[in-house]
């Protein structure tokens, strides 16, 4: 774990209610480790977590959406202001579980986290299948940065607007993609749905309400088969047949 003072350089609505944010870190030479970061909100007690999306030496770039008031007063700063972010926490997906064929789920701002996945089993030379649900078209985030890693990405939207209509489930009976392992990121409802489907080879990364984000409260404690689990220490990024949901 470690705070590093980034300066946002971009702040900008790409989808509904959606803002995709690109923060240069005071280090040059700091890449920010971890599944997700903690960021501290002037005026607000508790940091936020959002995860990463990408991050490289100096540069980090994080999608969020504007949900309540911390993440309604973080739209409203622009280029040049200062963020403080608790920098290497949480399990990220784990690519190796993959043989040779991933299926990624995602839900909504799910994508985010599950993108440097993707271009870690690209990276790795291994095939995937990528399904994304949304609401509607407005709400589409990360679809051309998958499509240019995978080529078998399906958006799937409720209402119909975009890819598919439907429920990433529907999209997943029609499709029966084939993949030796899962991966998955979204609303707790849609995982619970996933991992019902597809079984249990398979990882989710959970979305659990954090106090310090750190592991020192257990506000963000899960069920799990071996007890108790912190979400921001002990996950977010869970194997499937240990979650109780
Ligand atoms: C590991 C992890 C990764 C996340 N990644 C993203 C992401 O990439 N993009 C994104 O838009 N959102 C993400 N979230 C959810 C995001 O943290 C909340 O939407 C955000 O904290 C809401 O803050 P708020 O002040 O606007 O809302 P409020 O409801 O006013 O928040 C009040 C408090 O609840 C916490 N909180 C509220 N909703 C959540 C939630 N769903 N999960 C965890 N804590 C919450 C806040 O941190 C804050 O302490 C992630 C959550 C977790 C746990």
């Amino acid at each position: 774990m470690k705070t590093m003072d980034y300066t946002i350089v971009e702040n900008r609505s790409v989808a509904r209610q959606v803002y995709r944010l690109v923060l240069r870190a005071d280090d040059p030479s700091f890449a920010a480790g971890g599944e997700f970061v903690n960021l501290a909100l002037d005026g607000f007690f508790l940091r936020r977590p959002i995860s990463i999306c990408e991050t490289e030496p100096g540069r980090l770039v994080l999608y969020y959406k504007v949900v309540g008031e911390g993440t309604k007063a973080l739209a409203a700063l622009g280029a040049g202001a200062r963020l403080n972010l608790l920098t290497g926490l949480g399990k990220s997906f784990d690519a190796s579980r993959c043989r040779s064929k991933a299926l990624l789920v995602g839900g909504g701002l799910g994508a985010a986290p599950l993108y440097p996945l993707a271009r870690e089993l690209a990276a790795a030379g291994k095939e995937m299948s990528v399904i994304l649900g949304f609401g509607t078209a407005e709400d589409v985030v990360l679809e051309a940065e998958f499509r240019a890693l995978c080529p078998d990405t399906q958006i799937v939207t409720m209402d119909g607007s975009a890819g598919m209509k439907g429920l990433v489930t529907d999209a997943i009976d029609a499709l029966s993609p084939a993949f030796d392992f899962y991966y998955t990121c979204g609303p707790g409802v849609m995982m619970r749905a996933v991992s019902a489907q597809l079984g249990t080879n398979g990882q989710a990364s959970l979305e659990e309400r954090m106090g310090c984000g750190a592991g020192y409260c257990w506000c963000c404690s899960c069920k799990t088969t071996d007890g108790p689990r912190r979400t921001c220490t002990d996950g977010p990024v869970f194997d499937v047949d240990k979650i109780l949901w």
